[in-house]
């Protein structure tokens, strides 16, 4: 235990500089590490193990509660919790993580059946998760329904192109893998994804990265992967 801390501290101390920045635990390195399945160049921060994704929407979070767009305080739910993101959260919110798994969050839960009554959360972040949801219709209503009026939640999902491309013959996970990108996947969401969202009920918000940093900023805090992303509210 102490051995496996001093080896971590030898690390960051050997990787501190100034070429990247993490905003989310406020450090600096020489550089980012490989990160994500296939191991992306650039992307996990060595300390707080943020990914680009991660570093994205705590930027946009940060903007739009300084501007006073969405609350930074009450009750937020947070599934699959990413422990980099969790950790700034509870400091701000009344916080619930959940999860399926009970090992990876403070409660067990299932999406499409969520143990809470309607207008219970200020705030959801619920990121890459539907993704993995058969019925992910049923998760996105139950969101909506558990969220406050003028609530807000971030339900970020891996999308290319336009249509959402889904079949439930596709079960094996090498077949999945092939057709969705990834072994336990489900489908792979086009931009349609949003009108998913607005039949729900909730108004979305599409942040593009170019608005909120440079080129420069980019490439230091590398947010490279994702270029626009969405924020939900309900009226
Ligand atoms: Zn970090």
């Amino acid at each position: 235990m102490f051995y496996n801390k001093l080896k971590r501290e030898i690390t960051l101390w050997k990787l501190r500089g100034n070429a990247y920045y993490c905003p989310i635990c406020e450090k600096g390195f020489k550089t980012f590490l490989p990160g994500g399945p296939k191991r992306r160049p650039f992307a996990l921060c060595p300390n707080c193990h943020s990914l680009e994704r991660h570093r994205y929407l705590w930027l946009i979070l940060q903007q739009l509660w300084g501007e006073g767009k969405i609350s930074n305080t009450g009750k937020m739910l947070h599934f699959a919790p990413e422990q980099c993101l969790s950790k700034k959260f509870k400091k701000k919110f009344d916080y619930i993580s959940a999860d399926l798994d009970p090992d990876f969050a403070m409660v067990s839960m299932d999406i499409t059946d969520i143990e809470f009554s309607d207008d219970t959360f200020d705030a959801i972040v619920c990121n890459h998760v539907l993704e993995h949801i058969s019925n992910d219709r049923k998760a996105i209503a139950e969101l909506y329904r558990v969220m406050k009026k003028g609530g807000w939640g971030s339900l970020q999902v891996p999308m290319r192109g336009e249509t959402t491309y889904e079949d439930d013959r596709i079960s094996s996970p090498d077949a999945r893998e092939r057709a969705f990108g990834q072994s336990d996947h489900v489908r792979l969401y086009g931009s349609d994804f949003y009108q998913r969202l607005q039949h729900a009920g909730f108004t979305t918000f599409i942040y593009k990265k170019g608005d909120f940093v440079t080129e420069e900023e980019n490439i230091k805090l590398s947010l490279a992967i994702e270029n626009e992303l969405v924020i939900v509210r309900k009226k």
